[in-house]
């Protein structure tokens, strides 16, 4: 469990990003439980969410990256659409090697440092996304330990299998 304080920190800033677009970064010391920033937007039901899932989907049907999705799980009833101006957490971008992690606390989804961070660095998280969808979501953080696809950690094995079986197999004759 990450050491829940209840420091609030405002630390960051906005600017372009080597992994994604826009990134965060830390602007001076953070560290490690403190809350940094909540992730904040629309709060609407979860049919609403996935019939909004399907328009941004079908915005790109054909690109393999469909950029930015900011449907945010908040509950079994609710998710968080944070595509609003005034959400600077859904410019954080994923990282298989994140220095934060997202928490729900009473209702509210914060992004959480599960490391001390240095001015300067760039905030990332997973984003946990669930293994069905994963190949659709390139991962380009760039970390030693990046497994390629935006994925929770918990389905990594799952999928570091799958692409094993896949390399061996096109020159085997058993
Ligand atoms: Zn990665």
């Amino acid at each position: 469990m990450t050491n829940m304080g209840n420091k609030v920190a405002l630390k960051i800033r906005a600017k372009k990003s080597r992994i994604h677009g826009t990134g965060v970064f830390a602007t001076s010391e953070i560290e490690n439980g403190t809350r940094i920033i909540e992730y904040v937007g629309e709060k609407i039901s979860k049919a609403e969410s996935d019939r909004r899932y399907e328009k941004y989907e079908n915005i790109h049907p054909r690109r393999k990256d469909k950029g930015r999705v900011y449907l945010f799980t908040l509950n079994k009833r609710h998710d968080i659409d944070g595509d609003v101006p005034y959400n600077l957490a859904k410019y954080i971008n994923h990282s298989c090697e994140a220095n934060c992690e997202s928490e729900i606390f009473r209702g509210h989804i914060w992004i959480v440092a599960t490391r001390d961070i240095s001015p300067g660095e760039e905030i990332t998280y997973n984003y946990g996304y669930d293994y069905d969808c994963c190949e659709d979501h390139p991962c380009y953080c760039g970390s030693a330990k990046c497994i390629g696809f935006i994925l929770a950690k918990e389905h990594w094995p799952k999928l570091r299998r799958k692409l094993r079986n896949r390399a061996v197999k096109p020159n085997r004759k058993a």
